[in-house]
């Protein structure tokens, strides 16, 4: 096969695919719309703070067989760290209890018998009942298929599903939880040890993969914003960037992995998720205090998960919505307040930080959204989707973007 594949976004789901048509030996052409690769997993320099930071905590679980093939084939698996088993430490902020998570590593589930290693206050029994998420209905949501109260619903299913879907659980596709829990924790442990880019999301997923294409000849455009398709006869006859007009001969196709809304504008006729939600991280620029856990989940508190890097604690709050027009500065003190107190560290003074909203961070993850997301393939010929946002099965994550990538890229022909 000899044409050109003009793949256009250069997020994960780009970067991915671009990277197995490459590998394959295909003549791979790749336009990024902004100065750098990465789309919403990225790293940048911050200049108030003087550090590197990514624009969000990632968590990858040792699951995550795509993410982990992509950081392999570019050379970077050892950029991903975490603890050797499957092992997440929590602080109920309203009682001041901690406890760590223990699932065992095979798949049967023996830890749920043992107290030790299981939620405090909850019973063996009481774990079968997320069961039914790996059964769900099409267009249940989660709150139809479980019961969602309870110790174990606020101590553990709420802030992994909310965290995993980005969304209230109660409202989100129980099917898409489902997805979830059927790759890791009904999985086992050995499927769920958590996975952090310690050196920043850039190092372990976008600076590597680039090199790796500079290697094979691609040459990524950056600046170079799609603006408009101009279809022919059911296909994709050229794309157009501003100053700039690609010609697709035959055998040319491209992949287009934007997001959503602007690949509707883009394709006509395109269903798409067009409802989104929202993610806040904050980053203090502090070490953190000896013996603190790489990933910390807390309870009670605005802080669901805090991070801590070798030069910066890092919070995130997922379905962040309510949190969008707040003050900044008023959010970075609240927060700071519940990480001192997690972590011994003294309330004041405030050390330097930074607030990142990013308003559409992922699609909302309801059973109506997830009806709207398309296939890779599409109506024209020569036209393929990729990104978190097509019908992967599984909600926006690293693992679902890649997945798409490299689904784009066989049907492409990788
Ligand atoms: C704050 C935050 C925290 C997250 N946490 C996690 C987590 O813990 N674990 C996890 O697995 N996932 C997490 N995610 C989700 C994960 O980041 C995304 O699922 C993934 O990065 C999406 O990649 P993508 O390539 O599908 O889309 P994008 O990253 O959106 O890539 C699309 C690319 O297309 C480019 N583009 C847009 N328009 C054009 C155009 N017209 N022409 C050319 N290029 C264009 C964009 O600039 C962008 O680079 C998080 C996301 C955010 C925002």
């Amino acid at each position: 096969m000899s044409g050109t594949i003009h793949v256009v976004g250069a997020g994960l789901a780009g970067l991915a695919c671009a990277l197995r048509l490459a590998e394959s030996g295909r003549r791979v052409a790749l336009y990024e719309a902004a100065r750098m690769a990465g789309g919403r997993c990225r790293s940048y320099f911050d200049a108030s703070l003087g550090l590197t930071i990514d624009n969000g905590n990632h968590l990858l679980l040792s699951g995550n067989w795509a993410a982990r093939d992509y950081a392999e084939r570019i050379g970077a698996n050892g950029a991903l760290v975490g603890p050797d088993d499957c092992a997440f430490d929590f602080l109920d902020a309203t009682t001041g209890e901690r406890w760590t998570l223990r699932p065992n590593a095979a798949r049967i589930p023996w830890w749920i018998f043992v107290p030790e290693r299981r939620i405090p206050g909850t019973g063996p029994l009481d774990y079968l009942d997320a069961g039914r998420l790996l059964f769900a209905r099409e267009g249940a949501t989660i709150g139809e298929t479980m019961r969602c109260e309870g110790p174990l619903w606020e101590k553990l299913w709420r802030p992994v599903l909310l965290s995993a879907l980005n969304i209230e659980p109660e409202e989100a596709s129980a099917r898409l939880a489902g997805a979830v829990l059927r790759e890791t924790l009904a999985a086992g442990g050995a499927a769920c040890r958590p996975l952090v880019a310690k050196d920043g999301l850039g190092d372990a997923f976008i600076e590597p993969a680039l090199l790796t294409l500079r290697a094979k000849g691609v040459e990524p455009r950056f600046g170079a914003r799609l603006r408009e398709i101009a279809f022919e006869d059911s296909r994709v006859a050229a794309l157009r960037f501003g100053d700039m007009e690609a010609r697709l001969e035959n055998g040319d196709a491209v992949v287009l992995a934007a997001p959503p809304w602007i690949a509707q504008e883009l394709v006509p006729g395109l269903a798409a998720p067009d409802d989104f939600r929202a993610i806040v991280n904050a980053h203090f620029k502090i070490a953190p205090p000896p013996g603190q856990p790489l990933l910390l989940g807390m309870i009670g508190t605005l802080t669901e998960w805090l991070f801590a890097f070798d030069d910066r604690l890092s919070v995130t709050i997922s379905g962040a919505d309510r949190l969008i027009d707040d003050a900044r500065e008023e959010l970075a003190k609240k927060i700071w307040a519940e990480v001192s107190a997690a972590t011994g560290l003294p309330a004041a003074p405030l050390p330097p930080w930074q607030i990142v909203k990013e308003k559409r961070a992922t699609f909302a993850a309801t059973p109506a959204q997830d009806k709207r997301r398309p296939d890779a393939k599409t109506s024209w010929r020569n036209l393929w989707l990729a990104g978190d946002w097509t019908k992967t099965g599984l909600p926006a994550t690293i693992e679902g973007s890649i997945r798409s990538g490299y689904k784009a890229a066989e049907l492409v022909g990788a």
